[in-house]
């Protein structure tokens, strides 16, 4: 778990109840010791701001780059997007996920919403709980598209996608108990764990 700012504690227990072992990451110590990482939601441009501050900005690209597992919900979502639209220009991305967000998408009027929707993989539909959250404007070849809202004034926008072992949602699933897009992180990491030499 990224633990600098957000919703870690929300986060932390879903991934128990996952069976994972989740500990805290604030150091560049604690980052290397972890088979995949979790980015809460909060606010991306102070956990941006922060990731700067605590020296792991370059040592999270890194490991990103060398295909750790990861999972970002909402803030998470848009500090592992590679372009991030109508944030602080002294944001910075992590490029996890060769996508474009938008920050705050759905504006004032829907700022925070539930809805129920498709989500690929999954046999029912998800709840989806949405604070503030980002959409997704453009995916590279690479990305799997995974949710769209499915009706509305947003309807058709992306809000789950997956690149490799790396997953954001613009929702929160750590919120509604609902453990299956965490099982679908956590199965990821149990897969490179397995297959890397140690
Ligand atoms: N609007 C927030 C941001 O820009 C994200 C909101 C959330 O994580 N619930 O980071």
């Amino acid at each position: 778990m990224l633990a600098l700012q957000g919703d870690v504690r929300e986060h932390f227990h879903a991934l128990t109840a996952c069976g994972a072992e989740p500990v805290s990451v604030r150091r560049e110590t604690e980052l290397a010791a972890v088979d995949g990482l979790v980015l809460p939601g909060g606010e991306s441009t102070a956990i941006s701001k922060l990731l700067e501050v605590f020296g792991l900005l370059e040592p999270l690209r890194q490991r990103l780059r060398d295909g750790m597992p990861a999972f970002g919900s909402c803030a998470g979502m848009i500090l592992l997007a590679r372009e991030v639209l109508d944030t602080r220009p002294d944001a910075q991305s992590l490029s996890g996920i060769d996508m474009t967000v938008r920050r705050n998408a759905f504006g004032r009027q829907v700022d925070s919403f539930e809805t129920d929707l498709e989500f690929t993989g999954l046999d029912d539909s998800v709840r989806a709980v949405f604070i503030r959250a980002p959409w997704v404007e453009r995916v590279g070849d690479s990305v799997e598209v995974l949710a769209r809202v499915p009706s509305g004034p947003a309807a058709g926008r992306i809000v789950a996608v997956r690149q490799g072992g790396v997953l954001a949602t613009s929702f929160h699933p750590e919120v509604t108990g609902d453990l299956r897009v965490h099982r679908l992180f956590v199965d990821s990491v149990r897969e490179r764990a397995a297959v890397r030499p140690s």
